[in-house]
């Protein structure tokens, strides 16, 4: 089956009861036993739900893995996987993650007693030298947010395996549309399908997906005993949301591709961060693990005033945080999503006052190409 395909006909379809096309909302929390422990496979929705169900076997179809799993967050789902280390393990994580993926690791699990150090993970020797003889997981998105660093998957994937530590990778940027990390070596793939799986601005969730059927089993098992699960309403918006990742993804990139070029001519612009620009320094790597580039641009107008200004003239572009939905979103990280990261630590990492972040929707690229245009003028 190709990726087309498979977005509509993968997971569970339908319901044969009632001929139904689309799964259902089981909006139940209970399920009446025939006997002591005697179900069809559902006891209580914290445990399982058919219609988290039916998304969980979609999404680890999607991703080409045995186990999936649906949180009420992509934070609810990088914390349930962070609860399957103890007190004096090490993690080395990505230099340059998602703000609050940051503000979940150093402020929560070190002081729970897991150890970390932040390192780009796009330097392999950077990502070599900083494991121990306690380093349990690598941690890593690609392209980050929002430099659009790209770390190399497999190589990393190498690293970990070496020293029996698990590979994790957030995929939100790219989903499994353009990227899937289980098949470059990662063990455990997640998203924030707040994003472009869900992809209307209307959901908030997160997905987990594992490889190896053990450590599903173990994510299950922390998934039942804290409980941050996704709801039977939502998961159905990503089920719904989700058949259309396909033709969304491909008109992202289109626009996303146009802009960049766009911006990258303009000589008022100090640097185009967008890894389908050839002379992104990531460009080959991604093009040899990724289908596409997807459709995340930052780039630098020179100062914070400059881009308080853009920010308030742009009229189809919103203002807004978050990323990937059928809309336009503009932001600066630095005031914003980043904002939770120390002042000293963001800019000495690239993410400067003047740096707006576009999360590129579907609309007509030449309307978005004009907007910016007067925005900036
Ligand atoms: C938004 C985001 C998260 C956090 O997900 P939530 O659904 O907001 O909890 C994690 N990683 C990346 C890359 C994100 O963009």
């Amino acid at each position: 089956m190709r990726l087309k395909t498979k977005l509509i006909h993968a997971g569970l379809e339908g319901d044969p009861q009632t001929g139904a096309v689309v799964f259902p909302i089981h909006q139940v929390s209970t399920y009446k036993q025939e006997g002591i422990g005697k179900h069809k496979g559902f006891e209580y929705s914290r445990t399982g739900n058919p219609t988290r169900h039916a998304l969980e076997t979609y999404i680890a179809e999607l991703e080409g893995g045995s186990r999936g799993l649906a949180f009420a967050s992509g934070m609810a789902a990088l914390s349930t996987i962070l609860s399957l280390f103890n007190k004096g393990d090490h993690l080395v994580v990505g230099d340059d993650v998602y703000g609050g993926t940051y503000r979940v690791i150093s402020r929560v699990f070190t002081r729970l007693g897991l150890e970390v150090t932040f390192v780009d993970t796009s330097e392999l020797a950077a990502v070599k030298q900083a494991m121990q003889a306690n380093t349990r997981a690598i941690v890593l998105e690609t392209p980050t947010n929002p430099l659009l660093k790209v770390s190399d998957i497999a190589a990393v994937a190498e690293i970990a395996k070496e020293r029996g530590a698990l590979l994790i990778v957030d995929n939100t940027f790219m989903t499994p549309y353009w990227q899937n990390p289980l098949a470059l070596g990662a063990d455990i793939v997640y998203h924030s399908a707040t994003k472009y799986l869900g992809g209307h601005s209307d959901v908030v969730a997160g997905l987990v997906v594992t490889k190896d059927p053990q450590l599903g089993e173990e994510l299950h098992f922390l998934q039942n005993a804290i409980g941050a699960i996704l709801g039977p309403q939502d998961s159905w918006l990503l089920l719904r949301g989700m058949k259309t990742l396909g033709i969304r993804m491909e008109e992202h990139e289109a626009n996303a591709r146009q802009l960049a070029q766009w911006l990258a001519a303009r000589s008022d612009i100090k640097r185009v961060n967008y890894p389908g620009l050839p002379n992104h320094p990531g460009h080959e790597l991604a093009k040899r693990q990724a289908r596409g580039f997807g459709g995340m641009i930052s780039f630098d107008v020179g100062s914070g005033e400059r881009a308080e200004q853009v920010l308030g003239k742009v009229k189809y572009f919103t203002l807004a945080e978050s990323l990937g939905a059928v809309e336009s979103l503009i932001s600066v990280p630095a005031r914003m999503t980043h904002a939770s990261i120390p002042q000293e630590r963001r800019e000495a990492l690239g993410i400067t006052d003047g740096l707006i972040r576009i999360s590129v929707g579907i609309e007509d690229v030449q309307d978005l190409i004009e907007d910016l245009q007067q925005a900036l003028a």
